[in-house]
């Protein structure tokens, strides 16, 4: 009878180290690949609009973001080793206009420049009601790789980014990020709006492939845009959801 129990005992384990063994595999085999890659830098939250436009990026249906655009720069290999050697040689130009300090960008970054512009002044008119007499950035051309992952450059290091911190109306009404980003419900709430008007007709519009804002790491004091290869959008619009 003992003899009995220690066989059923054997077979039983047999069939359970089987089981564990074919789950093990069922596991691997059912292992997914992780999603293409469309954020630059970790810990950075991304809202439930945000996630849709991404998407509509990728379906490339809709124009918000047109994913199968071309730029002038999107050959230019990233690799880190780069930065080390010294930044690549690209060509550089300098871009004073409203802009304090004067950005210095790829040629091929003008544009891009322009249609910024052109959407700061609609947002400030549309806002406001008055003109815009300052753009202040916070960077354009710098040689430097992305923050916190130095195992990436940065599109700036290509002249291909920018960031804008701030802005100043022509009444001397200065608004910046950094001070009023979050000013939903307080008496600056006017500024708050300027900034998320402007932010979704950049979005709109697609102007840009990566666009960065609070509340993300290293930019809660400025946008970022730029025209690298990845597109993102991340910032949060809805304060509520932070
Ligand atoms: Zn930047």
């Amino acid at each position: 009878m003992r003899a009995e129990l220690a066989r059923i005992a054997a077979v039983l384990l047999g069939v359970l180290s089987v089981l564990g063994v074919g789950s093990l595999a069922l596991a691997i085999a059912m292992r997914r690949e992780p999603p293409a890659e469309v954020v630059t830098l970790p810990s950075v939250m991304v809202s439930s609009v945000d996630a849709a436009v991404i998407a509509s990026s990728d379906a490339g249906t809709d124009g918000a973001i047109d994913a199968h655009v071309v730029y002038a720069l999107d050959d230019v290999p990233r690799r880190p080793e780069i930065v080390s050697e010294g930044c690549p040689d690209v060509p550089l130009v300098d871009h004073e206009g409203m802009w304090r300090p004067a950005l210095r960008v790829h040629p091929s970054f003008v544009p891009a420049v322009g249609a910024l512009e052109n959407a700061i002044r609609e947002t400030a008119r549309e806002v406001y009601d008055r003109d815009v007499a300052v753009m202040l950035s916070a960077s354009s051309y710098r040689c430097t790789t992305v923050r916190r992952r130095p195992e990436r450059i940065s599109e700036h290091a290509l002249g291909n980014a920018i960031d804008l911190r701030g802005i100043q109306l022509d009444d001397g009404t200065e608004t910046s990020v950094g001070a009023h980003w979050h000013a939903l419900g307080q008496p600056e709430e006017i500024h708050a709006r300027f900034w998320r008007a402007l932010v979704e007709r950049i979005r709109d519009r697609g102007i840009f492939r990566g666009v960065l804002g609070p509340p993300a790491q290293d930019h809660t004091d400025h946008l970022h845009f730029d025209r690298g290869p990845s597109t993102f959008f991340q910032l949060v619009l809805d304060p509520t959801a932070r």
